[in-house]
């Protein structure tokens, strides 16, 4: 036999349809699972820990089969999504009925309705309520760049324009899910992308086009032109077109609701880089998650989309004036009103997320708890609407549009629908006379049947007439032989059917029609139901920019009522902002670390000045490891992107100039774990800052110079803070333990020296965690490594090198000093006599400068040593 010939229909469909779909999972929908086979079978039984079996043969090989149930489907798709994969969904386009119909051999028509990918999810189970899901595509024209995004779970569509360089920064800001790319110019652009843990998709040239895309783009809002919706240029043209294209090919024509796309200025936010952003730990700490970063401390929102409007403020703080002191002016309304803002609160607590069921509703993909939550999102609105101060309502104004929406929902649901609409249950009683017959009919069939055999009885006026029911007539009525007269008198009325020993049996049209409505109620009152969802549905997109609008409204009613919940229970001010080069912070605390300290109930957080103001700009703080001096970095950067993204900031009073960019970058000794190159990122990093910060930013530096020989390092933070000062002007906080630096301080007009107080008792450290004008007297390396828990004799040992060292500086004899040591000669207490032969521990110990040393480099340092004994 022919083995092409043995291939089943089935097969030969589900190969038709996996060929073009070479680079994904087919889910193949075989009544109540998904099946996957060959290759597919074999990834997707890996990657979820599934048994892999087999069906049939395909060219005399057993077919390699795993499934998964489509009731459950949905966490399997997670997991491969998770793991880079990308998921086609196969589904049955007709009852297998029909498909038996056309005859025996023939295959239910099947069809892949959607693509499952990253930047695509909807299902609540698959996102995260409080992030946004991003698509980003990016396009290139010559040199120009432009970036678009949308988040399809809640119709947001943002584009900007953006130069190659500038990527990395936008995507890291952006966050999203997987970015699209012309195939064209993959390459390079890829590796940025996967860089950022996105997933980097190649798109066709074409789909990029930015004369076919503008019409393309266009046509999903309706429009001729796009101009309607502002001017774009042809790069942001062509990266909406390349988004707009992908999404129809992976919802398979069926487009998400999106509004219109928002053209982004690219000055319109303060810069900050990735590396930046992983510093200050802005929305995830430096261990990954969210816990312990700076969003973490501050959300309060009651509402996922409010989580996600202040992750996008706080990724993103704003330059322009007049929207910072608008969010404000909100904040220091609610703080002063506290009954309304905890009011608000309340109210806001159980608002369900109108923007995902919305998007879900337009994708053909929701369930009646997605029309439920909209119902109940418009109660919400209305009642916020109805005490809000009018500057936070003023937003909600199309709740009037929207009340006679809210009444068709709210009188057609029940009050907490199912999930499914398969099973109907969800269409309140009352709403539908139809369907209140019908489920009538299906729930008290037996109830309708006993009331018409009471009306026929009465009728007829024969008391003993019943209505029957067998397998071979249905249901009937029934008299005794003795009234067969009576009925037959009415025989244009009662149909004789049956005449037994005993009895006479009738049927009515009445009778006939209700029994088959009985025996259809159910299947009827299903079909209503559905009838009614697809209205409900219709209804709400009609009014769906209505009811984004309001789901807006109420996102920035949530933050700005969690923000002024938060400055209110942790005295937190509103900042004076304007467009000054001011930066002056009087008692300013970090946040973040501020709330460990609480939790660990032990010392207080020592709240510190800042004043990088126009005389001021450029602080060196000097002071020994562990001091405080990083925390008193960040703060002021954190300050920085608190007061711009709308929030009042932790700390008794602030006066800010807006900040155009913010840089943050730690020395790279701080980072033994991540290898030898760390110096070079370290110095392409920094280069980065002395190229492209301009007299707006704010440059936090901490350490820098570190991860390389000391006098390197040394001149390397000396010309990097020249320059700084001298040539980039901006405002600037320099952490050091190189102590030379001080001196600079009588050359630059500008900067000034400060420390972090640290006290000395009976031979320990005490932080102080003060930040004082002037310069640190000395590290206190020595005791910091005795804090650390560093052995007696080293510490022994490297107070005396120590002093020796000290004296040989002040002496002026730098290098040769080390030869004096009579550490390296005398012998030491507990060991032998080194022998005479140079000792590898004396020649270690010969580079070491204790007061380069952290705790953790010492630490290393003792293991080292030990390992040359
Ligand atoms: P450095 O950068 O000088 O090595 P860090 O800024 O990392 O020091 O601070 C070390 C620890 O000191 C922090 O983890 C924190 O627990 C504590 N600390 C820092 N600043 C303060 C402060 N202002 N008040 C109280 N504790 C502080």
């Amino acid at each position: 036999m022919n083995v092409v010939s043995a291939v089943t229909p089935m097969m030969a469909q589900y190969l038709s349809i996996k060929a073009d779909h070479p680079g994904d999972l087919l889910f193949y929908r075989m009544g109540d699972f998904y099946e996957l086979f060959f290759d597919d079978a074999v990834a997707a039984a890996a990657a979820l820990d599934i048994a892999l079996t087999k069906r049939g043969k395909h060219l005399g090989d057993d077919i390699p089969m795993c499934g998964v149930p489509v009731h459950s489907a949905e966490n399997y798709l997670l997991t491969l999504i998770r793991k880079g994969f990308r998921v086609a969904v196969c589904e049955q386009m007709e009852d297998p009925a029909e498909a038996k119909k056309r005859g025996s051999k023939s295959v239910v028509r099947r069809a892949v309705t959607r693509l499952v990918t990253p930047g695509t999810l909807t299902e609540e189970s698959l996102l995260d309520a409080r992030r946004h899901n991003y698509l980003a595509a990016y396009a290139r024209i010559r040199d120009t760049g432009a970036l678009a995004w949308a988040d399809i779970s809640t119709g947001e569509l943002r584009v900007a324009p953006c130069p190659a360089v500038r990527l990395g920064p936008e995507l890291a800001r952006l966050s999203p899910s997987e970015v699209l790319l012309s195939d064209a110019d993959e390459g390079d652009l890829a590796a940025i992308v996967t860089d950022t843990g996105a997933a980097a998709t190649p798109l066709s040239r074409g789909s990029f086009d930015s004369v076919s895309g503008a019409a393309r783009v266009a046509q999903v809002y309706g429009a001729e032109t796009l101009d309607a919706f502002g001017s774009f240029e042809r790069a942001e043209i062509a990266a909406l077109a390349g988004l707009v294209a992908y999404l129809e090919i992976t919802q398979k024509g069926r487009l998400p609701l999106l509004r219109p796309p928002v053209r982004e200025a690219p000055d319109g936010w303060m810069q900050i880089d990735a590396a930046t952003r992983r510093n200050l730990e802005l929305t995830r700490s430096l261990s990954g998650g969210r816990d312990g970063s700076l969003l973490w401390a501050i959300d309060r929102t009651v509402t996922a989309a409010g989580g996600r409007l202040l992750e996008r403020r706080l990724t993103a703080p704003s330059r322009h004036l007049p929207t910072i002191r608008a969010r404000h002016d909100a904040v220091a309304h609610l703080v002063d009103d506290r009954a309304t803002c905890d009011r608000l609160r309340d109210a806001l607590r159980g608002l369900p997320d109108i923007d995902r069921a919305l998007s879900r509703i337009a994708l053909d993909r929701a369930g009646p708890r997605d029309l439920a939550a909209i119902r109940d999102g418009l109660a919400c609105a209305a009642d916020i609407a109805a005490f809000a101060p009018p500057f936070l309502s003023a937003d909600l104004t199309d709740l009037d549009a929207l009340t006679a929406l809210h009444d068709r929902l709210d009188t057609a649901l029940v009050a907490e629908p199912p999930t499914l609409a398969r099973d109907g249950g969800f269409v309140a009683s009352g709403a539908d006379d139809d369907l209140d017959a019908a489920r009538r009919l299906r729930d008290e069939g037996r109830g309708v049947i006993a009331r018409m055999q009471a009306d026929y009885a009465a009728e007829t006026g024969i008391s003993s007439l019943k209505i029957r029911h067998n397998n071979v007539l249905g249901y009937f009525i029934e008299t005794t032989a003795a009234h067969a007269g009576t009925m037959q008198a009415r025989a244009d009325r009662f149909i004789h059917r049956q005449t037994t020993a005993s009895a006479v049996r009738f049927t009515t049209t009445d009778l006939a029609t209700l029994e088959t409505r009985i025996l259809n109620a159910g299947g009827e009152a299903l079909e209503i139901e559905r009838r009614i969802f697809a209205t409900l549905a219709a209804d709400i997109l009609d009014h769906a920019a209505a009811l984004n609008d309001t789901a807006r409204a109420l996102a920035r009613i949530d933050v700005a009522a969690a923000l002024a919940d938060l400055a209110r229970s942790d005295r937190w001010v509103r900042p004076e902002i304007d467009d000054s080069r001011a930066f002056s912070v009087a008692g300013g605390r970090h946040p973040v670390v501020e709330q460990a300290l609480r939790r660990q109930g032990g010392a207080p957080f020592i709240a510190n000045d800042c004043d990088l103001g126009p005389d001021t700009s450029h602080w060196l703080l000097t002071g020994p490891n562990m001091a405080g001096k990083s925390t008193f970095l960040r703060q002021n950067a954190v300050i920085a992107v608190l007061a711009q993204m709308g929030a009042f900031v932790p700390a008794s009073s602030a006066h800010l100039g807006l900040v155009s960019q913010l840089f943050s970058r730690v020395g790279a000794a701080d980072d033994l774990a991540r290898g030898r190159s760390t110096f070079m990122v370290e110095m392409v990093e920094t280069a980065a800052i002395l190229n492209q910060a301009d007299p707006a930013a704010l440059v936090i530096l901490d350490e820098i110079g570190r991860g390389t020989a000391t006098y390197d390092g040394l001149s390397i933070a000396w010309a990097t803070l020249e320059h700084l000062h001298d040539v980039n002007g901006c405002r600037t906080l320099f952490a050091t333990h190189y102590h030379e630096l001080t001196r600079l301080a009588d050359r630059l007009p500008k900067l000034v020296n400060a420390t972090v107080a640290v006290k000395e008792w009976q031979g320990d450290v005490i932080f102080l965690h003060e930040v004082r004008r002037g310069a640190a007297d000395r590290s206190y390396g020595v005791q910091v490594a005795r804090l650390a828990g560093l052995p007696a004799a080293v510490i022994d040992r490297a107070r005396t090198v120590l002093a020796a060292l000290e004296k040989g500086e002040a002496e002026g004899r730098h290098t040769a000093i080390i030869d004096d040591l009579p550490l390296f000669r005398a012998a030491p207490p507990a060991r032998p006599e080194p022998p005479a032969a140079p000792d590898p521990v004396a020649a270690r110990l010969a580079d070491v400068q204790p007061d380069c040393l952290s705790p953790l480099d010492a630490l290393q340092l003792v293991y080292e040593l030990k390992s040359l004994t």
